[in-house]
């Protein structure tokens, strides 16, 4: 971090009000935005010249599975819908170790901040023998990095025995799995505004967890004041699932859980009618559209414009690596606005709002106000693109032009007021070496 105050100063474009001159940040924050024909009102402040930069807030992930970056274009696995496609992934994420966990999430934050992502989350569901330290193992590879996290303690525990989906080797049992969740809040969960660090808690699926757990785990996640995700609505067969195994619809089986209030973010929420988008909106529980992951699974389409227009929270999520392929936070801005754009026309998505979904939208499905955006007070999370890439040649208006030519590739990344991304690169990262590491590591374990 600068001991100066820094200005970054005469952007080419930034998407921000107010900020045609730059802004200062200082202390990990955005402390002045600096006005057309202005200077800054802080003294003394070290420049730094984006005159070639377009200054984004630092975009947000809000689901994933950085594990699955290991099995990208699983043959076993391609060209199936969610169900199938989980059952022949099962097994091979069965095999999962702390190294290979080590160097999967490495390569995911790697992709994401490469990518203009400051802060992500992560689902992690999967706890065969022996990978008990998941978490532990994905909180030091965020900080080695640089990145804010918001980690979830994914689990299972409904495996095919007991009628759900998963094999018996991935699940664990309902009171290992809670003791385990109050100790991530413990030892990692930092609590106020600006952390680097928060724990929350995401059994994974109807089909794959108890109602038992999910209640218990609702119960644990208000006592310590921590944030519940899960997969829900995400496919017909879930819906036909739900039905069968509990009477119900996903959403009201949410609800019976202790689920429906605002403390909870869904991923994927493409199943629900206009009804239950009302239900949602009224509760204050939020989405991520996960759009690349959501086509690859041919899993339907998330009705974001319905739900913005009902009150609720829009973010965006790459989801993981085995049904996106991809971990690139940016890309999935534009594959976000080409899918909802075809859906409802030039007048109800523009680029603006697919950036919005993916840096504000996303904050607030993090219960997370000071990030995401470019304000006094907010903190300094920014990602700055150049555009002298060939896709960009001939470009005119810089902003809208990250989205419709494809930006996926940010020159620098501030992460709380420290460059972690410049020139292109994380300082200090061996990223040849880690792309040799990861193919070694996949192709153990499809062994
Ligand atoms: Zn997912």
């Amino acid at each position: 971090m600068s001991l100066k105050p820094l200005w970054l100063r005469d952007p080419r474009a930034i998407l921000a009000e107010g900020a045609a001159r730059g802004i200062v940040v200082d202390g990990g924050r955005i402390v002045e935005l600096v006005g057309a024909g202005a200077e800054p009102n802080t003294p003394d402040c070290a420049i730094f010249d984006a005159g070639d930069h377009v200054v984004l807030p630092g975009l947000i992930n809000t689901h994933h599975h950085f594990f699955q970056t290991l099995t990208r274009a699983t043959p076993a696995a391609l060209d199936r819908e969610l169900f199938p496609w989980l059952t022949a992934l099962y097994p091979i994420w069965a095999k999962l170790t702390p190294d290979l966990l080590d160097c999967a999430a490495t390569v995911a934050l790697a992709e994401l901040l490469l990518s203009g992502c400051t802060t992500t989350t992560d689902h992690h569901y999967l706890f065969p023998s022996g990978l008990d330290d998941a978490i532990d193992i994905e909180v030091a590879a965020a900080q080695r990095l640089g990145m804010r996290v918001v980690l979830t303690r994914g689990s299972m525990n409904l495996s095919q025995r007991d009628g759900g989906l998963p094999p018996d080797s991935v699940v664990q049992d309902e009171d290992t799995i809670l003791a385990d969740s109050a100790r991530l809040i413990d030892r990692y969960h930092q609590p106020g505004p600006y952390a680097m660090a928060q724990i929350a808690l995401a059994p994974c699926s109807p089909f794959s967890v108890t109602t038992s757990l999910m209640r218990r785990t609702a119960e644990l996640a208000e006592a310590r004041g921590v944030r519940l995700h899960t997969h829900l609505a995400e496919t017909r067969d879930e819906t036909a699932f739900c039905d069968k195994m509990f009477g119900c619809s996903p959403l009201d089986y949410l609800e019976q859980c202790g689920w429906l209030h605002e403390r909870t973010w869904l991923a994927h929420g493409i199943h629900f009618d206009k009804a239950e988008i009302g239900r949602l909106a009224a509760a204050g529980t939020s989405v991520t559209h996960c759009p690349c992951s959501n086509q690859i699974l041919a899993s339907g389409h998330c009705p974001v414009c319905e739900m913005e227009q009902a009150g609720m929270t829009v973010g965006l999520g790459v989801d993981g690596s085995a049904s996106n392929n991809a971990s690139n936070l940016m890309q999935e801005v534009r594959a976000a606005f080409l899918l909802q754009r075809a859906r409802y026309g030039v007048s109800q998505v523009t680029g603006r709002d697919a950036l919005r979904w993916a840096t504000s939208g996303s904050a607030r499905c993090l219960g997370r106000p000071e990030l995401g955006v470019i304000e006094v007070g907010a903190a300094a999370d920014l990602a700055l693109f150049t555009l002298d890439e060939l896709r960009f040649a001939g470009a005119i208006d810089a902003l809208s032009a990250l989205v419709l030519a494809g930006a996926h590739h940010a020159d620098r990344v501030m992460v709380g007021g420290r460059w972690v991304v410049e020139g292109g690169a994380i300082p200090g990262l061996d990223l040849p070496g880690l792309i040799r590491r990861q193919n070694a590591a996949a192709r153990l374990l499809h062994e």
